[in-house]
């Protein structure tokens, strides 16, 4: 199975690939995550990224494009894949477009994840990553046990540079100018199912399950 989660920063998309990926064998490619591996381990697409991705301003595409087409090409996503934080300008979804025409494998559902910016704003500027295991938690959804570690490994809970107020607009304000048009590009396509993203996880995990038709 082949898919695409579309939708703001702070919908929940990397949250609920991560669990779909983990229940059902497919590969979770987050050109997020990808990236700010390549900025901690200070390679030189990593220090590339860097400005832009502390400015809330997007990668530019040949970059990303570059990432996605090579860990397609994995034997590890040869089951199925979802693309989550990708495509997010109209230039990656065109070149997506050729990369799955090269492997005869098209796309079988994009979920675009519904969510009002206000609670955008408040799951972003209160989440909160493991520096050594990347788990996730939020200062009040889901606040870990003990203060700033993780609950899971111990490791030290930071919030990410670009999860700051001002970088979380900025980052919106990408959003709707270069991505939600992709939602009428895949609309057209017969490919979009929109999906409401603003409950509890559980709840959204089974909208994304009907979404992308497994049961
Ligand atoms: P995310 O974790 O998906 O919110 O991505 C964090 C940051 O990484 C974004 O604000 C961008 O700077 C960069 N980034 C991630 N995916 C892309 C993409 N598909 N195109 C351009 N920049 C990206």
């Amino acid at each position: 199975m082949r898919l695409v989660f579309l939708g703001p920063p702070g919908a929940g998309k990397g949250t609920q690939a991560s669990r779909l990926a983990a229940d059902h064998g497919l590969c979770q490619v987050s050109t997020g995550d990808i990236l700010r591996q390549a900025v901690a381990n200070g390679t030189p697409m990593g220090r590339k990224a860097r400005e832009f991705m502390d400015a809330g301003r997007l990668v530019p595409d040949e970059v990303v494009i570059g990432i996605v087409r090579d860990k397609l090409a994995a034997p590890e996503c040869a089951k199925g894949y979802i693309l989550d934080g990708f495509p997010r300008t109209s230039g990656q979804a065109r070149a997506l477009d050729d990369i799955l025409l090269d492997f005869s494998a098209p796309l079988d559902r994009v979920a675009a994840f519904v969510v009002d910016e206000n609670s955008v704003v408040e799951r972003l500027s209160g989440r909160r990553t493991c520096s050594a295991c990347q788990a996730m938690f939020h200062v009040k959804f889901a606040p870990p046990k003990a203060g700033g570690q993780c609950d899971r490994c111990g490791g030290t809970l930071v919030q990410r540079d670009d999860d700051r107020e001002e970088v979380i607009r900025k980052r919106l304000s990408v959003y709707a100018e270069s991505t939600r048009p992709l939602l009428d590009y895949y609309r057209q396509q017969g490919l979009l199912t929109e999906v409401s993203a603003g409950g509890a996880v559980d709840v959204v995990y089974a909208a994304v399950k009907a979404a992308v038709g497994i049961r």
